[in-house]
């Protein structure tokens, strides 16, 4: 029996290179096409695991080519779309907007009016062959704004985005809204909040933060430290996507959080006090912690009502934090001590 086809965009990715790998060990019937241009956040050995799996097939390209997807649609007969692809660092999109607002607006335009013009004959109205096919949009929680001390986002709090990142995504949000809306396309959106765990790319937190602490570097703090995330387990993302992807309802979004608020202080706090019982030095490597000059427009809190998906779809967050954040740090002391 022919394997579903499934086009994957940014699998090389952090969240992509943990998601391919689960969704083949789950599922046999599956053909994962990884379209992803590894650009710095892509790096092709985060996919050793998958790489002579013959259901995975990677083609390095650029999703704001749209000649080339329209050729990946034909070649390969995309039935699915599960799109991570983006420029996804915020500090780089203050320095540099324009590249988030081509590959993460114009590249999920061209992924959706291939979809359209592949699956569809007409709005509303989708090829034979086509019946099932859905479009599933990798966002972010930061397309809500930020939150004061206390209350959650949920569907149907406001986009307010307050960076050049959360504006393009939110931009990108809305042309899948809009193509439910105006052309009947088989759409699910889902928005998660900070991941955290194996192969995400040096800049962010918490490789980061443990970089510097093994190479004995200061350990920069944005501000006083005080702002709040949501953080999940990579993994936890990949099941909640895994469960919209199949059972999610058409046309409708879904919040993806980890009931788990820290300041990014604690962060840096939990990382050292770990590193002090793995690692020993003479000294702490709290004592590396500097505080420096704060993110412009850096959004306060972040917090997830996942209730949606927890009552609709059955998710549940699996992994504790305290052994998720200490499977994360030692594949990074591996990686950095190698
Ligand atoms: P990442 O930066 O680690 O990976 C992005 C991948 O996209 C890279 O492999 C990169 O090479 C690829 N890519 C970038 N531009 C491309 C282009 N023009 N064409 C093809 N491929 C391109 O990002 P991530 O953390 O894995 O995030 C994946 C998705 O999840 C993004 O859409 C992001 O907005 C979203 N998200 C991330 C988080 C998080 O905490 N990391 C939280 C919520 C949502």
């Amino acid at each position: 029996m022919s394997k579903t086809k499934i086009l994957v965009t940014g699998g090389a990715g952090f969240i992509g290179s943990n998601f391919v790998p689960f969704l083949l060990r789950k599922y046999n019937n599956y053909q994962v096409i990884n379209l992803d241009l590894l650009t710095y956040a892509g790096n092709l050995s985060n996919l050793d695991e998958i790489i002579h799996d013959e259901r995975h097939i990677f083609i390095k390209g650029d999703i704001r080519d749209r000649e080339l997807i329209e050729s990946v649609f034909e070649q390969y007969g995309i039935q699915h779309v599960i799109h991570f692809a983006a420029e996804s660092h915020v500090d780089n999109s203050i320095e540099n907007p324009t590249v988030f607002a081509e590959t993460n607006v114009v590249g999920t335009l061209n992924l959706l009016e291939a979809a359209r013009s592949n699956w569809m004959k007409a709005p509303f109205q989708y090829k034979d062959g086509n019946l099932q096919s859905r479009f599933h949009h990798i966002s972010t929680d930061e397309v809500y704004g930020t939150l004061g001390e206390t209350g959650y986002f949920t569907e149907q709090t406001p986009y307010a985005p307050n960076s050049p990142y959360s504006a393009s995504k939110a931009g990108s949000d809305m042309l899948v809204r809009s193509y439910f809306h105006t052309y009947g396309l088989n759409t699910v959106t889902t928005n998660c909040s900070n991941n955290y765990g194996p192969r995400q790319y040096d800049e962010k937190l918490i490789p980061t933060l443990i970089q510097k602490a093994l190479y004995g570097e200061k350990l920069p703090i944005y501000g006083d430290g005080q702002n709040i995330r949501d953080w999940l387990y990579v993994e936890d993302h990949c099941r909640a996507i895994d469960l919209v992807f199949h059972n999610g309802k058409a046309g409708e979004t879904y919040l993806v959080g980890g009931n788990n608020e820290r300041t990014t202080l604690q962060i840096a706090e939990t990382v050292c006090t770990y590193l002090d019982k793995r690692i020993p030095k003479t000294k702490s490597y709290l004592e590396q912690i500097k505080f420096v000059r704060d993110r412009p427009g850096h959004d306060f809190r972040y917090a997830i009502d996942s209730s949606k998906l927890v009552k609709e779809l059955g998710w549940k967050a699996e992994e504790e934090f305290y052994t998720g954040i200490r499977k994360t740090i030692d594949w990074y002391i591996k990686k950095y001590t190698q």
